[in-house]
């Protein structure tokens, strides 16, 4: 079977390598000239279960009413423009701000965060992957006592579905990670997720495209996908600048860029991006550079070491397609990666950047078959999670369209929850 994976992205090559590897003939097509090169670029670096906790909970619309007009406000929304797209995604995500909803949405996104840290594991192994991992855990730190409590009760939830997580007083902390011990009278304690992980998701993306070639698939980079041709319930083709593609099966996987593509076949996908920066610190001082990947809860920041790196990654902007990178939410992330770790390297020579996370309104990715057109799949909106997810996300998707039995149940993230998106 031919199958066409568009977007060379965690999810685009995941997606086409193991399809690959269950024996169809994959060609995989991106605008950009290698695998990796958009928001997969220069991410967070955690293969983080333990951040499974969806955006839309019941405190969320108090909390984003709070940072409004804040210039540094973890989040920040530009309502004031006329943008449909955001104004009927925060009408989705609303709806979603209810205990219930937020119990259900934290459970599939769970359940796929650890099939997909499994997958990655077994992966590494098998195929002896290197893309500057490090297995020692992610540590989340918490200063405020209100949002520790909050993140404690998550962490009881978590653990009914598998995640197992350990709260650790202040000094616990700093025995793990030294180079916290000068915030060590900030904090008001911390959560440890063992198993979770970090490493560079481009570096991996690269790495698991190569074997993908190996395995046979085609990449035809430096093609602009400008939209899908259908005739009754089937995609018939691919319109590129470089020509027409058609494939058996078409895969979706295009990250932010998703809804565009998906509506000229007549879906409308509740993906908006959710624009974040991050900053890229060659380690001149290791002692003073963490080497297990934190989280830094209130600030909601992120750490992780990539080799004689460190990526400092955080913010969240829901203000469209605009990637430009602005100049106060680099500062920002500066100052807080300053604060915690001053010594860590020269921050005047870090590397600053900023892609567009692909958020649903709830938090989970949308994978599997579509309802209505028999042979198109969409691999999309993993939002804050998807190199976490990107393994088991990719093979999942790999399971449904070869109709071989899935790992994991795949209820809850297919595209029929949106229904009437068509
Ligand atoms: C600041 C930041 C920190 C993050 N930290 C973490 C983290 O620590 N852990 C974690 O799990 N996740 C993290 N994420 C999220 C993660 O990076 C994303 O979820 C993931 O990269 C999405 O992968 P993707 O393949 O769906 O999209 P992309 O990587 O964007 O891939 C989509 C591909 O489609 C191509 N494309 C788009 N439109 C077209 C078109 N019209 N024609 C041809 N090609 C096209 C693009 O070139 C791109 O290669 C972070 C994201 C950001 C921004």
């Amino acid at each position: 079977m031919t199958v066409l994976v568009l977007g060379a992205g965690l999810i685009g090559v995941t997606s086409a390598y193991f399809l690959a590897r269950a024996g169809e003939k994959v060609t995989v097509v991106d605008r950009q000239p290698g695998p990796g090169l958009e928001t997969s670029f220069a991410n967070g670096g955690q293969i983080s279960a333990c951040h499974t906790q969806p955006w839309a909970h019941p405190s969320t619309p108090a909390l984003a009413l709070r940072w409004l007009g804040r210039p540094d406000a973890p989040l920040a929304i530009r309502w004031s423009r006329w943008d449909p797209a955001l104004w009927s995604w925060g009408l989705r995500f609303l709806a979603n701000c209810t205990t219930g909803a937020y119990d259900r949405n934290m459970e599939r996104a769970v359940r796929l965060a650890l099939y997909s840290r499994a997958t990655l594991k077994a992966l590494r192994t098998e195929l002896n992957l290197d893309y500057d991992q490090k297995t020692k855990g992610i540590l989340k730190i918490y200063r405020d006592p209100r949002d520790y409590e909050k993140g404690l009760t998550a962490m009881a939830r978590t653990e009914e579905w598998g995640l197992h997580q350990t709260a650790l007083d202040p000094a616990a902390c700093v025995a793990l990670e030294p180079a916290l011990a000068r915030s060590e009278n900030l904090l008001v304690g911390g959560i440890l997720a063992a198993e979770d992980e970090s490493g560079d998701a481009h570096l991996f993306t690269k790495t698991l495209f190569d074997k993908a070639r190996e395995l046979g698939i085609t990449f035809l980079g430096n093609h602009a996908i400008l939209g899908l041709e259908s005739s009754g319930r089937k995609v018939t083709g691919v319109v590129t600048d470089k020509g027409l593609l058609r494939a058996d099966r078409v895969v979706l996987a295009l990250g932010s860029y998703s809804p565009f593509l998906a509506r000229t076949v007549g879906l409308r996908l509740p993906v908006y991006p959710a624009k974040g920066y991050s900053l890229t610190l060659d380690v001149a001082n290791p002692a003073a550079a963490p080497e297990i990947s934190l989280t830094d809860e209130g600030q909601r920041m992120v750490y992780s070491r990539l080799g004689h790196r460190l990526r400092a990654a955080g913010t969240a902007e829901l203000t469209g397609w605009d990637t430009t990178l602005t100049q106060s939410r680099v500062d920002l992330i500066i100052r807080e990666a300053q604060a915690l770790f001053p010594e860590a390297g020269d921050y005047t020579t870090a590397t600053a950047w900023c892609g567009l996370r692909p958020k649903t309104p709830d938090s989970a990715p949308i994978i599997g078959a579509v309802p209505g057109l028999d042979n198109f799949y969409l691999n999309t909106g993993h939002g804050t999670l998807g190199w976490t997810m990107a393994c088991g996300s990719g093979k999942l998707l790999s399971a449904l369209l070869t109709q071989t039995n899935p790992e994991i149940d795949a209820k809850g993230l297919g595209a029929g929850r949106f229904m009437g998106y068509r």
